[in-house]
């Protein structure tokens, strides 16, 4: 029974080792489950994530929109953010309570101060900004309109077509930022053209660069008319606040995107 007893040792063995290795693999299947569960888990907070960013987002565009719609009545939280263009509107009563930042010059007195810093650090570079337009009425920008359609008119356009180009370059009144007192246009001294070698200037340069640090925005970026509904115009700055202006610069969106209407 010498065989037998060798056969049996070798199957007790074989017995042993398939424990042994069953455990292993019961061990590593136990374990394989876990990290699908981790990865699962993890899976579903990142959804949740992604889900309360969304929310959030939402809340934010729908807090703008109802900025947009009560600035002339009340104080909104967000008014930094509110958004005018060729879809929304600002009532045209609006009227925010402006400060003098240069003379002849008047922006949201909520901003001034940031704006006077701005222009002052600029100016303490040795750069020569100039502002060229700040707040406007509602009737400021209708005569605004109004004289650059004529010009077209003058120039041989047909009523219809004037109106359309005028559209390209000046805000329709009541769809204007400069209504908000939340809108600058600034420009080199020695250039003070509103076209695109205005980018070219120190000053242009200067400002894309740092207006982020003051809570501004180049709200018409050259390659964002599609969704801005404007032209490139590298003079045209918004505030909307430091930590969006910071968050807009570094994702490279415009104030429409980040509020998630387009
Ligand atoms: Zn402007």
């Amino acid at each position: 029974m010498k065989m037998n007893r060798k056969i049996k040792k070798a199957l007790l063995l074989g017995a042993a080792c398939g424990a042994v290795l069953g455990m292993g693999l019961t061990f590593a299947a136990a374990s394989k489950a876990l990290d699908t569960k981790e990865a699962t888990l993890a899976k579903v907070q990142d959804k949740l994530k992604e889900e309360n960013k969304d929310l959030q987002s939402k809340l934010k565009q729908q807090k703008a929109v109802e900025a947009a719609a009560v600035l002339s009545k009340e104080e909104p939280d967000n008014w930094e953010l509110v958004l005018v263009n060729n879809d929304y509107p600002l009532d045209k009563e609006y009227q925010p309570e402006l400060a003098e930042i240069l003379e002849g010059r008047s922006v949201d007195a909520r901003i001034a101060e940031d704006t006077k810093q701005m222009l002052e650090d600029a100016q303490a570079g040795g750069l020569k900004m100039y502002v060229c337009s700040a707040y406007r009425s509602y009737d400021d920008q209708k005569t605004v309109f109004n004289e650059t359609m004529q010009n077209w008119v003058n120039q041989g356009s047909s009523l219809l077509d004037a109106y359309d180009e005028t559209k390209k370059s000046v805000a329709i009144p009541g769809y204007s930022e400069h209504a908000t007192g939340l809108a600058l246009d600034i420009t080199s001294e020695d250039y003070q053209e509103l076209d695109d070698k205005q980018a070219d200037t120190a000053e242009s340069k200067w400002l894309a660069e740092n207006c982020y640090k003051y809570g501004f925005i180049l709200r018409y970026p050259p390659d964002k008319a599609d969704i801005t509904g404007i032209i490139y115009e590298p003079w045209h700055y918004r505030y909307v606040g430091k930590e969006a202006a910071k968050e807009m610069k570094e994702k490279n969106v415009t104030l429409e995107e980040y509020l998630g209407v387009k």
